[in-house]
């Protein structure tokens, strides 16, 4: 199945001069939703994974179907303000803006294995953040897995000895 087929780009959404990479007409296809989140599965099955930590919102969309299909936890990574119970917090800076991101305290625990899944691998801003919240909690990151990659951006540079694995690159 090429996936690529399945994505939607936009020009200058959400500002001039960013191609945006929409997921919603792949993920609109059950059928190759599920093919999708099944390849993904397939790659990172030997992992040995405890946990699956997602930011949101779309990081939920592809992280949730990745831990039940695996059948571990799935850790909600929110922005600031969202989350009820008590959180650690880490900025960051996106391909366009700036924002933090947060997690509950008790979401992890020291030693759990825990791979990161989201829909696109950028500049990769999201997710150093995001392996940074993981490790304030002793959370050990094993890898990394994502719809989409962006080659251009270089992202992979700011993940160094962390597994990358991508099913669509640009
Ligand atoms: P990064 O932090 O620069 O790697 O940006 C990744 C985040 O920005 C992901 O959580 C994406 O949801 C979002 N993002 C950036 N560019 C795009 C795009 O072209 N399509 C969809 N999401 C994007």
């Amino acid at each position: 199945m090429n996936f690529k087929d399945y994505i939607r780009v936009i020009p200058d959404f959400p500002q001039p001069g960013i191609r945006f990479k929409d997921i919603t007409t792949l993920i609109n296809n059950g059928e190759v939703y599920r093919a999708a989140i099944e390849a993904i599965r397939s790659e990172v099955a030997d992992m040995k994974i405890d946990l699956i930590a997602g930011p949101e919102a779309r990081g939920f969309i592809i992280g949730a179907p990745l831990a039940v299909s695996l059948g571990v936890g799935f850790v909600p990574i929110r922005k600031s303000g969202k989350l009820p119970g008590e959180v650690v917090e880490a900025s960051y800076a996106l391909e366009y803006g700036k924002d933090k991101l947060a997690v509950h305290k008790d979401a992890i625990k020291p030693g759990q294995r825990v791979l990161i899944a989201d829909d696109l691998l950028a500049t990769g801003g999201t997710i150093a953040t995001t392996i940074d919240l993981i490790r304030q909690l002793g959370g050990e990151v094993v890898g990394s897995a994502f719809l989409i990659e962006l080659g251009y951006l270089d992202g992979r540079s700011k993940l160094e000895g962390i597994d990358v694995f991508s099913l669509i690159k640009y």
